[in-house]
């Protein structure tokens, strides 16, 4: 019952933060990664184990490991010593993460998490910390420590709410993927980062989905979208010499309620007449290598950019993915670009250049979608999103990487009458997380999720009491999934739905027949001629 979970006890524990104490309890964790994926992709140690389990049967020289692999990246990254380093314990941090809201556990505090490595660090690599130990916050790598990172850096979604906060820049979610790495070296991952991992290491996208899958895939889309509009649309698959290569999350032509979100694509696309193809190999946007490593990030990304080549198009649209736009906008350059085989992207509509997309070639598609818009250039009607209350939750990638946050609203304004945002310090750069990313999106750690995703769920609550808003739209594949049990859970009748979704059912396409349902198949109840709000 929602009763219970909102029962957080902030009271501090009785015992020092330096002493590991990790309850692995059913609904909180996730399971550990299966040896066979390890083995696919080639990483540490795989084994049987699970984290409940007494003996993690680490490797032999796990501590010579971890502390070999951290000086390694003290080394490498200077972000990550400089966050190790400047944190001045100011607190700004500390009730700002959605996991801290909703469970009250002060580890789960950014300032705290971070400190679970910085001890280490201290301990190891600062004379301060070899001196003077704990009394400078110091303390022993040990076995429960590692326990300690795996159950933490793994109740952190990477959402970097945080950093929004903390006056000096430090983003706790970097060091979450440092100690993600570090729990790497001796074999501790979950089964939820590298199950998707090693599928699209395998066949391009996170759901494992083949080529002879991919294709009658989007076909039934396209037969879905003749049932609604009466007009049959291409859908071009490993086209060679098209313009441009579209690539959205694999989730959109496999998941509810992703699909109507395809469906919007495949309209928009053909009302425009865009020389473009999808690609049977790079069928996915999203990268949970992202989640695991560097390394393993940069594997993934790559495909992308190879897959451009072999087609020879001259630069990439990329759908409604979250954290797809992390990895492309901060690490694309230095994982496999920079693409100079690509042109700068321009609008072959519009003819507006997308000078932020100078480097990496590829566009988001609500910049281009409101760029369509904003030079008049679709013929809408929004009265057949009439039956939505709208109100937008800013996916964290998109909001805090990228900075995409007029664009998607300015879309939504434009198709939709009815728009409502939610409280200004839950939205935009402080937007707070759906609780399931960063691989986290797993069934058995459901009460973490639910108890993450609070927060988000608290202010769609507001606006579904105060304006009657029925829709939450989003732009992340993985917020289409985690919202649906989310919301039920905690603000039973909002549904979830893509920006493209409202898009494909507001667009009067040229020699459409007369629509009688949108793009869920549910009757219109259009009111033509009302004005925006
Ligand atoms: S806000 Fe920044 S400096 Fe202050 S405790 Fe948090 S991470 Fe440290
Ligand atoms: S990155 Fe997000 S989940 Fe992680 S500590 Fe910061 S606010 Fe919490």
């Amino acid at each position: 019952m929602p009763e219970e979970l909102l029962e957080v006890d902030y009271r501090p524990p009785k015992k020092s933060w330096l002493e590991p104490t990790v309850e692995f309890r059913k609904g909180t964790y996730c399971y550990s990664a299966a040896a066979k994926r390890q083995e696919y992709l080639g990483l540490a140690n795989p084994r049987k184990w699970q984290p409940y389990e007494e003996d993690w049967k680490l490797p032999e020289n796990w501590k010579e490991t971890i502390l070999e692999g951290m000086k390694e990246r003290l080394n490498n990254y200077r972000s990550f010593r400089l966050f190790l380093d400047i944190c001045v314990r100011c607190g700004a941090c500390a009730d700002k993460c959605h996991f801290f809201i909703g469970s009250g556990d002060p580890k789960n505090m950014p300032v705290l998490r971070a400190e679970l490595l910085r001890s280490v660090y201290r301990r190891n690599f600062t004379l301060a910390g070899k001196v003077f130990g704990k009394f400078v916050g110091a303390r022993e790598l040990t076995e429960d420590v590692v326990k300690e990172w795996f159950y933490y850096f793994y109740q952190c979604t990477e959402c970097r709410r945080c950093s929004v906060f903390c006056p000096y820049g430090i983003d706790t979610c970097e060091i979450t993927m440092m100690g993600r790495e570090l729990l790497d070296l001796v074999g501790c991952n979950i089964d939820w980062v590298l199950d998707p991992a090693a599928k699209c290491y395998r066949t391009g996208n996170h759901l494992g989905v083949p080529p002879h899958a991919f294709k009658p895939a989007i076909e039934t889309a396209v037969e879905d979208v003749e049932e609604i509009t009466g007009i049959k649309v291409e859908a071009p698959i490993n086209r060679k010499g098209a313009e441009v290569l579209f690539i959205p999350p694999s989730a959109d032509y496999f998941a509810m309620p992703h699909w109507f979100t395809l469906l919007g694509y495949l309209m928009l696309f053909h009302e425009i007449g865009l020389d473009y193809t999808w690609s049977a190999y790079a069928a996915e946007g999203g990268n949970f290598g992202l989640f695991h490593s560097m390394e393993l990030a940069k594997r993934l990304n790559a495909k992308i950019y190879a897959e451009a080549k072999r087609l020879g198009v001259k630069w990439i649209l990329g759908g409604e993915c979250g954290h797809m736009w992390r990895g492309i906008h901060q690490y694309m350059d230095t994982f496999n670009g920079p693409a100079d085989f690509l042109e700068e992207p321009v609008s072959p509509i519009t003819g507006t250049k997308f000078e932020n997309a100078k480097s990496t070639k590829m566009v988001h598609i609500c910049e281009f979608t409101a760029d369509l818009l904003n030079n008049n250039k679709l013929k809408l009607e929004p009265s057949r999103n009439e039956q939505w209350k709208v109100t937008f939750h800013d996916s964290c990638n998109p909001a805090r990487s990228i900075g995409l946050i007029e664009e998607p609203r300015y879309i939504i304004k434009n198709v939709c009458h009815y728009f409502y945002d939610m409280p200004e310090n839950t939205i935009k750069e402080r937007t707070f997380c759906c609780g399931s990313g960063a691989g986290l999106g797993a069934d058995e750690n459901m009460e973490m999720r639910l108890k993450g995703g609070f927060p988000r769920a608290n202010a769609v609550k507001y606006v579904h009491e105060k304006y009657g808003v029925n829709l939450l739209a989003c732009i992340c594949a993985i917020d289409k999934a985690a919202f649906p049990p989310l919301l039920e859970y905690w603000v039973p009748g909002v549904e979830v739905a893509g920006v493209h979704e409202l898009v494909g059912n507001a667009l009067v396409m040229k020699g459409e027949k007369e629509r009688t349902t949108d793009l869920r198949g549910e009757p219109l109840k259009a009111e033509e001629g009302k004005g925006d709000v």
